[in-house]
């Protein structure tokens, strides 16, 4: 077996088999990653649990910052301690909106003491 797929074996977890998709250097799908828009990468979590677990990793946070620093126009700023990549990514998509009603067409406030995007109704409902 070639040497990058007991890395990538070591990496993902026990695999019995390689799809065209995950028969690459495990680095040279992570280049490919960090590439990619967070929208995929999310998406992509979803395909198989070797894609998720990978993706999820701690270790792997370096792909989502590349993305979201590269390909997002917000924010440039690092996630606060203790927060993943993810995590800040989706706390600061303004586009989707009041993550308690959903609505999109007041004015949306991230409020970081409680890591949470909302509207000021649903905030003076949930939070104040
Ligand atoms: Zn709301």
């Amino acid at each position: 077996m070639d040497n990058y797929k007991d890395n990538y074996n070591e990496a993902m977890g026990s695999m019995t088999s390689y799809s065209i998709a995950t028969d690459i250097p495990l680095e040279i799908f992570a280049n490919i990653c960090k590439y990619l828009p967070p929208s995929i990468l999310f998406k992509l979590t979803s395909v198989c649990k070797q894609y998720r677990k990978y993706l999820i990793s701690l270790e792997n946070q370096d792909i989502w910052r590349t993305s979201r620093l590269g390909l997002l126009s917000y924010p440039k700023l690092p996630p606060p301690p203790g927060m993943t990549e993810q995590d800040y990514i989706k706390l600061t998509a303004a586009e989707s909106g009041c993550r308690f009603c959903g609505t999109r067409k007041s004015e949306i406030k991230f409020y970081w003491m409680f890591r949470v995007r909302c509207c000021n109704k649903c905030y003076k409902f949930n939070i104040g």
